[in-house]
């Protein structure tokens, strides 16, 4: 493993030179305001009926429309919806200075050729590994989000070091930033969000609560021990891994957890697990996903009202509203 901290990243082949964020949602408004405070040349490029405009302008960012944006820039960072990049890379090439480079901070785009970058760029990776408030918070705090980086192309034979110089900026530097390639980061961070981080375990919770409501037991009760209590476990995980998690719970949550887990994700299991690699690795999933956005995700908004409109939501909404320390 190939791993860079803040001693092996020079800063100065990005003094001087203009940033241009694109989008100012989750990764662009922390991208932005970290490179800003670190003292980089940072513009954002939005669309001028966005709602994003005015709240980059009043964070006290330099804005511009989108094409405008572009003129002058030594990195140009995609930080738009996945879905939109390829149409906005069409609208804006013919504006990007010969030999830029094209950062993005997941390889979708790339890796499945939604966009084939001018011959003269540089085409490279960081893939912050957290949430943009996190991203933005972390930095604050004088900490950082670890990041992946990778170079797809390196025209000018710096792209790693702009690449590097850029998370630098953001803070990632200080926590580590680990070298891969396109294919994996797209690979890993679409299998984690489909398998375990996101569609893993709301399944998981969700199969929980409706066994045990099923069973007979309150809502009120199932909900505290499928969903409210995940964060406890969540956290000993974050800290200290499977060593700390066993360290603070009971003996007999222990012996439940290596009794019972294999049988929840057991052989099935994991074959689905690895049935959702394989469409992510051959394609199928890329296609299908961008022919439901090309559609107008209408499939996407029906699965997502199914998902709201489950008991669990209410029952959770509820009972956080009792709870005064929580941000909902
Ligand atoms: P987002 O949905 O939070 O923000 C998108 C922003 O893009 C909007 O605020 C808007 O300013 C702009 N935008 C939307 N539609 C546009 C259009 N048609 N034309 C121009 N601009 C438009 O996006 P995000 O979650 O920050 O994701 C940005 C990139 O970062 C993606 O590649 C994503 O995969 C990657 N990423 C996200 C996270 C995360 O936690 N959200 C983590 C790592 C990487
Ligand atoms: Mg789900």
């Amino acid at each position: 493993m190939q791993l860079y901290s803040e001693a092996d990243v020079d800063i100065s082949c990005l003094q001087d030179k203009q940033i241009s964020i694109l989008g100012y949602g989750s990764q662009g408004r922390a991208h932005a305001l970290n490179l800003k405070d670190s003292g980089f040349n940072v513009v954002v490029g939005l669309r001028r009926s966005g709602a994003s405009w005015a709240k980059a302008e009043a964070d006290g960012l330099h804005v511009k429309e989108l094409a405008e944006a572009v003129k002058g820039a030594c990195i140009i960072a995609f930080l738009t919806p996945d879905m939109v990049q390829k149409s906005l890379y069409a609208a804006i090439e013919a504006e990007i200075p010969d030999a830029a480079t094209l950062l993005f901070a997941h390889g979708f785009a790339i890796h499945y050729q939604q966009i084939e970058p001018r011959e003269d760029l540089n085409v490279v990776l960081i893939a912050p590994k957290g949430p943009g408030g996190l991203v933005r918070r972390q930095y604050e705090e004088g900490n950082g989000v670890p990041c992946l980086v990778a170079v797809d192309t390196d025209k000018s034979g710096e792209a790693l070091q702009l690449a590097l110089a850029y998370a630098a900026g953001i803070g990632g530097a200080r926590a580590g930033v680990i070298e891969t390639t396109f294919a994996e980061e797209t690979e890993t961070d679409l299998f984690g969000e489909q398998a375990v981080l996101c569609g893993g375990v709301t399944e998981l919770i969700v199969a929980g609560f409706e066994t045990l409501v099923e069973a007979g037991y309150q809502p009120e009760v199932a909900y505290y021990e499928v969903m409210h209590e995940l964060k406890l476990i969540v956290d000993l995980l974050h800290e200290g891994g499977l060593r700390k998690m066993y360290e603070f719970i009971s003996d007999t949550a222990a012996w439940g957890d290596m009794i019972s887990g294999p049988r929840v994700v057991g052989d099935e299991s994991r074959a689905a697990m690895k049935a959702v690699l394989s469409d992510i690795q051959d394609g199928t999933f890329a296609r299908n996903w961008i022919a439901e956005s090309e559609a107008g995700m209408t499939e996407f908004k029906r699965r997502m009202d199914a998902d709201l409109q489950h008991p669990i939501e209410k029952v959770g909404a509820d009972l956080r509203s009792r709870m005064d320390w929580l941000e909902n």
